[in-house]
């Protein structure tokens, strides 16, 4: 366990961590390296805080990269359409029209994903997150408290 982490623990290979008070390790969580601990984005009044657990930067921009390319390809087939329309009829403009939405669409699934993590499930209390690399799981104190399955049956 790393010094000055507190509010986050480990639950199997998911993690827990405690919405309104943490401190994560300073560790990417998607690929395990040593990543300086973003500042918490404060919470506006009424909202519940947005929990950002650590990434390097070669995790943020490799996965936003992609996410950019896919976005301009479906964007320039787009604006290209217009003019296949006139050159070549309607089927092949809308048959580019479809493929850059679809393009578009891939991009911004593709930035949501781009986080590098997954909330497994969230409530007032905690947030569960999904995908840690097992080196952040590593630094972190065993939970104790009831563990996901377990909850949700509960729910369920
Ligand atoms: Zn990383």
């Amino acid at each position: 366990m790393l010094k000055g982490t507190s509010g986050v623990h480990r639950s199997d290979d998911m993690v827990v961590v405690e919405r309104h008070r943490h401190q994560f390790p300073s560790l990417c969580l998607s690929c395990g390296s040593a990543c300086a601990v973003p500042d918490a984005a404060p919470a506006a009044p009424g909202t519940r805080p947005r929990v950002r657990p650590p990434l390097c930067p070669s995790c943020r921009s490799r996965r936003g990269r992609a996410a950019k390319i896919i976005a301009i390809a479906g964007l320039a087939l787009i604006i290209a359409a217009p003019a296949v329309f006139f050159l070549l009829g309607a089927v092949p403009a809308v048959v580019m029209l479809l493929i850059g939405a679809t393009d578009v669409g891939v991009a911004w699934w593709l930035r949501q994903a781009a986080a590098g993590f997954r909330t497994a499930r969230e409530d007032e209390q905690y947030v569960w997150i999904a995908r840690a690399h097992p080196d952040f799981l590593a630094a972190l104190p065993n939970w104790h408290g009831m563990k996901l399955h377990e909850l949700q049956s509960r729910d369920g």
